[in-house]
């Protein structure tokens, strides 16, 4: 989608360095990391949010993550991931993407 931040890094455009990708996803670091691993999974297409993305899309999201989890270090320790929603979860870019945090304890939230 023109003028979406999230495309243009997916497209590419940004010269944002991928740490992994395939047909579906592509993963990078967030540049406001709050934690040692913080990194964002987004869809190569564009869906405004998790109530958006197409299903096909969403059942290849956990083959994603464990290699991801993987090249990261983390799937023995352990990660968390987080996707916002709207205005009271804090979602800032429209562009739906998923939180993989890791590399602390991340306390007890949720
Ligand atoms: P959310 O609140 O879920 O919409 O979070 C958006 C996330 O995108 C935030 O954690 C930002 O730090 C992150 N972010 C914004 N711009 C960029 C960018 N150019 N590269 C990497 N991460 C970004
Ligand atoms: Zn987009």
């Amino acid at each position: 989608m023109k003028d979406c931040l999230f495309c243009k890094i997916a497209n590419k455009e940004l010269g944002t360095e991928v740490l992994m990708e395939n047909d579906f996803f592509i993963a990078f670091n967030d540049i406001n990391p709050k934690a040692p691993v913080h990194v964002l999974i987004i869809p190569r297409e564009h869906y405004q949010d998790i109530t958006d993305i197409d299903g096909r899309i969403m059942a290849e999201l956990p083959v994603f993550i464990k290699a991801l989890s993987e090249k990261l270090g983390v799937s023995e320790s352990g990660f968390r991931i987080i996707t916002n929603k709207g205005k009271d979860a804090g979602q800032i870019i429209f562009h739906t993407h998923f939180h993989l945090l890791a590399g602390k304890d991340l306390g007890d939230l949720i």
